[in-house]
C-alpha cells in the first residue's frame, strides 16, 4: 500500500539540492503526446507517483532526483503517459483563457499582444451575443475607440472573424507558447513531431 507521507526527501546526495517540488512530471495521454500543451499539462510528484503506484500511468522518463521511503528508492518520474487514452472534448469550454488563445492572445484589430481585453463585435445594445461567433480579442485602446458600434460603423478591420475553436485549434494555439522551463525529457514529447530543419 502506498503513502505518500512516507516518502521523505534524502539526507544526502547530489539530487539534494533539487527539491521534490520544481519536478513535475509530464503528462502524456495514452497516445504519448501531450495532455495540454497549453496550460502545459504538469502533475506535481505526489500525484505523479501516487498515479504510478495505482498503475494508472506509465513512467517514460525520470529525474536523477531520487526519493527515499523505509521499503523503497524511487527516482521521480519526470514523463508519464496515462494507461487509458483521454478524449478531448471536440468543444472547448467558452472561457475567457481559451478565447485569448484562439486568438492567441492578439488583439484582432491592431495586432497588439498587451492590455487585452473582449469585445462585443455585434455590440450588446443590438442584441450581440455573448459567444464564440460575437466575441473577439481586442486591446483596451481598440475596445475604447470602437465603442458601442459594429466594426463598420467605426471603420475598424476585423483580422479574423470570431468562430468556434476546435480542441485541435486551440492545441496547436498552445504549441507557440512553450513554457518557461522545460526538463530535457520532456522535449522529445513536445517537439518530435515539429519540422525538421535541414
Ligand atoms: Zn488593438
Amino acid at each position: 500500500m502506498y503513502h505518500s507521507d512516507i516518502l521523505s526527501p534524502p539526507a544526502h546526495g547530489h539530487d539534494v539540492l533539487t527539491p521534490p517540488a520544481s519536478c513535475p512530471a509530464l503528462v502524456l495521454n495514452a497516445d504519448y503526446t501531450p495532455l495540454s500543451y497549453y496550460p502545459l499539462s504538469l502533475w506535481p510528484w505526489q500525484t505523479a507517483v501516487k498515479a504510478a503506484f495505482l498503475e494508472r500511468v506509465d513512467i517514460i522518463a525520470e529525474y536523477d532526483r531520487v526519493i527515499r521511503s523505509p521499503n523503497l528508492d524511487m527516482k521521480l518520474p519526470s514523463v508519464i503517459a496515462l494507461r487509458q487514452y483521454v478524449r478531448p472534448s471536440s468543444h472547448p469550454a467558452f472561457t475567457r483563457f481559451n478565447l485569448f488563445l484562439r486568438d492567441k492572445f492578439t488583439c484582432q484589430y491592431c495586432g497588439a499582444h498587451n492590455d487585452l481585453t473582449f469585445d462585443h463585435v455585434v455590440p450588446r445594445a443590438y442584441g450581440g451575443r455573448t459567444t464564440w461567433a460575437n466575441v473577439t480579442t481586442a486591446c483596451a485602446p481598440c475596445n475604447l475607440k470602437k465603442g458601442g458600434r459594429t466594426p463598420a460603423e467605426a471603420h475598424m478591420q476585423i483580422h479574423s472573424r470570431p468562430h468556434q475553436p476546435t480542441t485541435h485549434s486551440l492545441q496547436e494555439n498552445g504549441r507557440a507558447f512553450p513554457p518557461h522551463h522545460l526538463h530535457e525529457t520532456w522535449r522529445d514529447y513536445l517537439y518530435w513531431d515539429t519540422e525538421l530543419l535541414a
